[in-house]
């Protein structure tokens, strides 16, 4: 082997292992939660990117990204909960009924938001099992009175954590613990980036899934930060990836995660390529940042968290102008959109979704509706499979 090619081998099997480090987040997570509870530190489970984890780390508490992804305990909830509800909120409570979710068990409280109405109403229900702290989030972001009302609940949001964990969240922490999440958003940023290359990718879509999930269970975030640089840098270091036979495909829509990303999973055995994920789980909770070092750092952490685009408000421009953006920067051939059955907020969405991606910058859309079951396997990958032919 001669020492070129002997060097290509190496980077690739650097990239390899740091991108295995990630898939046993969560076990190394849980063990790390169990330290800091024997320390005293308190545990707060979180299920949407709307709940600012700047002000749980600041207070001195954990946040941890809690269990929605898997069909198992889906029947479970569905004695309680209506059946015809999306997968993702009832996975979350049969999770959290069954005690299977050892993050839900290690959680000494959850905070909720007022997003869709399935999962504000599953929050009441959850309160029986924990002491859960709502957000009460404004559906318009673009009116002046929206702000100074979502700055009150974060405010009231902060009192909570102070009173739960016994600490003051200072705004010498807090600005310290948005410069760390800054980071890391740069840096998944940065890594679809690196990704990037010679017309092709370094590595898939499912391996960024990986990465991007690790995230939400990760304890030390500034030793999650120091992981994705040394992956962004592996990836930069090692040679262009020879240029990718399939489409380059952008996801959208709901979130998904290990367990429920099979329509990832059958695009890329398709042939495609996912190069980005607009969705929660991937840029969309990455792409803005909190102003930094500010005197009133919960004006910013307001200010930042009102903007995410989720289909839950209304109006929701900034959606697909974050998806004309990575369209553009990442050059894709086309959009696939997939909403969770009975999930009306992307549903609806979809249609306007479609027509404007149609219309500028012209790219095809497939817009797919499924659950978190095996089922409609066959049929999801006849219409992918037939999609990308047409590209
Ligand atoms: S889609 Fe909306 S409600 Fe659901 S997790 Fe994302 S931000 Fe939260
Ligand atoms: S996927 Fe839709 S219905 Fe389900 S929790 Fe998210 S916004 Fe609500």
């Amino acid at each position: 082997m001669g020492d070129g090619l002997a060097e290509i081998m190496e980077q690739f099997s650097l990239i390899k292992k740091l991108l295995n480090g990630f898939d046993s987040m969560p076990e190394q997570s849980l063990a790390s939660l169990e330290g800091a509870r024997e320390e005293g530190r308190k545990v707060v489970g979180i299920y949407c990117i709307f709940a600012p984890v700047e002000m749980i780390r600041a207070a001195g508490a954990l946040p941890v990204g809690l269990c929605g992804k898997k069909q198992e305990p889906i029947s479970a909830a569905e004695a309680e909960l209506p059946a015809n509800l999306c997968p993702l909120i009832k996975s979350s409570y049969g999770f959290a009924i069954t005690g299977t979710c050892p993050f839900f068990s290690a959680a000494d409280a959850i905070v909720g938001e007022t997003t869709c109405d399935g999962k504000k109403k599953m929050f009441e229900a959850m309160e029986k099992l924990k002491p859960v702290h709502l957000m009460h989030l404004p559906y318009n972001s673009g009116m002046p009175h929206s702000l100074a009302f979502w700055r009150e609940e974060v405010g009231r949001f902060g009192e909570f954590l102070q009173e739960l964990t016994g600490n003051a969240i200072t705004t010498e922490e807090l600005n310290r613990q948005i410069r760390i999440q800054n980071r890391v958003r740069s840096l998944i940023r940065q890594l679809h980036q690196a990704n990037l290359g010679g017309g092709g990718i370094r590595v898939s879509g499912r391996e960024l899934l990986a990465v991007l999930e690790a995230r939400n269970f990760w304890a030390d975030q500034v030793d999650y930060a120091q992981r994705l640089e040394a992956l962004v840098r592996a990836m930069e270091e090692s040679p262009l990836p020879p240029p990718a036979n399939g489409s380059r495909i952008l996801l959208t829509g709901t979130p998904i995660g290990k367990g429920s990303d099979k329509v990832l999973r059958l695009i890329e055995n398709s042939g495609a390529t996912v190069i980005a994920m607009e969705n929660c789980t991937s840029l969309k909770s990455a792409w803005i940042n909190v102003d930094e070092d500010t005197p009133h750092p919960l004006d910013a952490i307001a200010r930042r968290y009102l903007e995410l685009p989720c289909a839950c408000m209304t109006p929701n421009s900034g959606r697909v102008a974050l998806l004309k953006e990575l369209a553009g920067l990442y050059k894709v051939d086309a959009i696939v959109d997939l909403t969770w059955h009975a999930c009306h907020t992307y549903m609806v969405e979809a249609h306007r979704v479609g027509r404007l991606m149609n219309d500028d910058p012209g790219l095809p859309v497939l817009h797919l509706c499924s659950d978190y079951g095996e089922s409609d396997l066959e049929s999801l990958r006849t219409r992918i499979e037939a999609f990308l032919e047409i590209i």
